[in-house]
């Protein structure tokens, strides 16, 4: 371990002795447990985040992960092992979910973007693992053309608010020809999206009345419910654990501001995250 990153270790170390495990309103959401029947720790919730029992169920068991993955100290490599592995876990569940419904009644397919044109939430631990599978997967002049797009978007996007940017006008970075290009590693609430009227998606998306009826209800179309409720069952026990388990920063970011940094910026900003800093705080995502 070269100096630098021992003594982000070492700071670390000492802040998580000194910090009590509470979130900005002074709650614990997690205990810790250990199973009678193994002896190993788990992870429970101290009180139902959710009205549904198996969404609770779901969240203790990822941040019951969290503690499996990154054991006594948060490494970078550890927070990308248990990414990954949460996204894949999520696809699976998520397919499942989508596999009960009838037949014919999904209308999302391959080609079909409507959904690419607002803000993605992720937190860090997901921005990380999409920057480390880009670098893994892209040559020097792919990810410096990516670099410049990002930065485009980013700088039209300034200053919009939700709304705003549930347009047309505002594609994701990462939709290319109609296709996500980081379908493997793409955000958990990406994972969630779907649709039973492609029509309604267009519509909403690129139709001035079907817009702004939408932006009055804010609230999506018709869709199945139990997708959504899963991945956000997933990320907050994912949330959770590295927050209250590991004291790392793993509130809501923007994808487009938090990319633009992680593309633009310092080698070592995802080693400095899993010391415990905060070097993400300017693209938290803005609740407007
Ligand atoms: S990351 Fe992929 S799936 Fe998610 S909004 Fe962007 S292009 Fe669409």
């Amino acid at each position: 371990m070269s100096s630098r990153k021992a003594e982000r270790a070492a700071l670390a170390r000492k802040r998580r002795k000194e910090r009590a495990f509470r979130d900005d309103a002074g709650r614990v959401h997690l205990v810790l447990q250990r199973d009678p029947a193994n002896g190993h720790e788990r992870v429970a919730l101290k009180a139902p985040l959710f009205a549904e029992q198996w969404q609770n169920e779901l969240a203790a068991s990822a941040a019951t992960t969290v503690l499996g993955v990154l054991r006594r100290e948060p490494t970078l490599e550890g927070v990308l092992e248990l990414t990954r592995s949460a996204l894949a876990s999520t696809e699976r569940l998520i397919a499942a979910l989508l596999a009960r419904a009838p037949a014919g009644a999904l209308a999302c397919k391959s080609g079909c973007d409507h959904c690419c044109h607002q803000v993605v939430g992720v937190t860090a631990a997901e921005a990380l693992t999409i920057h480390a599978h880009l670098e893994a997967t892209r040559s020097a002049d792919e990810l410096e053309r990516l670099k410049t797009r990002v930065a485009e978007l980013h700088e039209r996007a300034r200053g919009l608010s939700s709304a705003e940017r549930f347009s047309p006008a505002h594609p994701c970075a990462f939709l290319e020809a109609g296709s996500c290009s980081i379908y493997e590693v793409r955000p958990l609430s990406c994972r969630g999206m779907n649709s039973l009227d492609a029509g309604e998606c267009a519509s909403k998306l690129r139709e001035p009345e079907g817009r702004a009826e939408f932006l009055a209800k804010g609230h999506g179309g018709r869709c199945f419910v139990e997708p959504i409720q899963a991945f956000r069952a997933v990320s907050a026990g994912l949330q959770l654990g590295l927050s209250e388990l590991y004291h790392l920063d793993a509130r809501p970011l923007d994808l487009l501001a938090v990319m633009r940094l992680l593309l633009e910026g310092d080698a070592e900003l995802g080693d400095a995250w899993a010391a415990g800093q905060q070097p993400f705080e300017a693209a938290l995502r803005e609740q407007r």
